[in-house]
C-alpha cells in the first residue's frame, strides 16, 4: 500500500498522454523482442495515447483504461469522478479506438481493483461490457490486506471472488489479474464463470505471494501468462516469465502441500499458458493463439542453435526451460513482419 499511494499514484497521476505514448513504445519494443504478438494492458490512464504507440508497432492488443472511484487517498485527477463519470469516459474510447489499426486494437473496460470501485462502479462496468460485447480487466485478490477488507465493508464471509460472485460480476469476459489469495470455494465460482486468470509469476514473487495456479488449472480455469507492468516488474519478457512460472509453481509444491512434485506445470503447460490460453484470455482465439489455416498470421521465428539452447532434445522443453530473450529472431502481426533478424522494422529503436 506504501508502494502504491507514495510511489505509484503521484508517478502515474502525472504522466501525460505522449508520456503514455512513449511509455508504450518502450514496453512495446521489448514485448517484441521477447516474441510478444499479442497484449492486454491493465490500464494507464492515457488510452489514446497507448493506441497511438501499438498502431505504430505492428502489435495486437486490448487497452482499457485503470479506472478507480472511491478509496482512500486518490490523487486529484482521479478523485472526483463518479461510477457514471467512469463509464461516459470508457464508452468514448471504446467509439474512437475499439477496432482500429487494422482491427489490432480492441478496447476493453478497467477496474483498477475492488478497493477503489464502489459497487455501483462494478455492477454498471458488467453491464456496459455485456452491452458493448467488450471484456473487463482487473486485478483480483492481490493481497491478504484486500481480502480483509472486503470482509469488513461489504460483509461477505471471504473475500473479493466471494463478493464478485455474491454480485453476479463474474462472468466469461473478465480477465482477472492476479488472483491470488483466493480458497478452493473461490476457485469453483471462477471457474464455473469462465472467468480467466492471467498469472504474473514474477510480480506474484515481488510482492504478492503464491497463486494456487496448479489448482486453478486443475479446476479447468483458462489461465495465461503475464508480465504485469513496469512498476511491479521491470522485465516486459514473456520468455523470462515462462522460465518464472515452471520454477515458481514447482517450488510452491513444497510450500501448499509439503511435498516436491516436479510434474506440477509441466513445460507443455507452461507453453499453452504463453500462447493458445492467452488467446483464449483476450477471447480472441477463434483469430489468434495456434497456427492453424485460416487464422490471422501472428507468428514468431526462433533460432535455438545458441550455446544457451544446444543440445536440443525436446523441443517444448528447450522453449520453456533454456530459451533466452535473445534467440527470439524475428516477429510477425497481423501478417507483417514487426522484427527480422532481431531488428524491429516498424520503430525506430536507437534514438
Ligand atoms: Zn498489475
Amino acid at each position: 500500500m506504501t508502494w502504491l499511494h507514495h510511489r505509484i499514484w503521484p508517478y502515474e497521476a502525472s504522466m501525460t498522454e505522449e508520456d503514455s505514448y512513449i511509455s508504450t513504445l518502450l514496453c512495446g519494443v521489448e514485448l517484441i523482442h521477447s516474441g510478444v504478438t499479442c497484449f492486454a494492458e491493465a490500464g494507464g490512464q492515457h488510452v489514446p495515447g497507448m493506441a497511438r504507440a501499438v498502431e505504430l508497432l505492428g502489435l495486437r492488443a486490448c487497452l482499457a483504461q485503470s479506472i478507480m472511484d472511491s478509496g482512500d487517498g486518490l490523487p486529484e485527477p482521479w478523485a472526483n469522478r463518479t461510477a457514471e463519470d467512469c463509464i461516459q469516459l470508457q464508452k468514448e474510447l471504446y467509439r474512437k479506438h475499439h477496432d482500429t489499426a487494422d482491427g489490432r486494437i480492441r478496447v476493453w473496460l478497467g477496474i483498477r481493483q475492488i478497493m477503489n470501485s464502489t459497487d455501483d462502479l462494478l455492477l454498471k462496468t458488467r453491464d456496459t461490457a455485456r452491452e458493448l460485447a467488450t471484456v473487463i480487466h482487473m486485478h483480483v485478490a492481490e493481497i491478504p490486506y484486500e481480502n480483509q477488507l472486503i470482509v469488513k465493508t461489504r460483509k461477505v464471509e471471504h473475500g473479493t471472488v466471494t463478493h464478485l460472485e455474491k454480485m453476479e460480476f463474474l462472468q466469461n469476459n473478465l480477465l482477472a489479474a492476479h488472483t491470488v489469495w483466493v480458497d478452493n470455494a473461490e476457485i469453483d465460482f471462477l471457474s464455473r464463470a469462465g472467468v480467466k486468470v492471467s498469472h504474473c509469476p514474477a510480480a506474484a514473487m515481488r510482492m504478492l505471494g503464491f497463486a494456487p495456479i496448479r489448482e486453478m488449472l486443475d479446476a479447468s480455469i483458462c489461465v495465461s501468462l503475464g508480465t504485469d507492468g513496469a512498476p511491479s516488474n521491470n522485465r516486459m519478457s514473456i520468455v523470462d516469465e515462462m522460465y518464472v512460472a515452471s520454477l515458481i509453481n514447482k517450488g510452491r509444491e513444497v510450500y501448499a502441500n509439503g511435498t516436491t512434485d516436479p510434474t506440477a506445470l509441466p513445460a507443455e503447460t507452461v507453453l499453452k499458458m504463453a500462447t493458445i490460453n492467452g488467446a483464449k484470455s483476450v477471447l480472441w482465439d477463434k483469430e489468434i493463439g495456434s497456427l492453424v489455416v485460416g487464422k490471422k498470421a501472428d507468428l514468431v521465428v526462433i533460432n535455438p542453435r545458441t550455446w544457451s539452447m544446444v543440445p536440443l532434445h525436446d523441443s517444448i522443453s528447450s522453449l520453456v526451460y533454456c530459451m533466452r530473450t535473445e534467440n527470439i529472431v524475428s516477429v510477425m502481426c497481423n501478417g507483417r513482419w514487426i522484427m527480422k533478424d532481431k531488428k524491429i522494422s516498424t520503430v525506430n529503436e536507437v534514438t
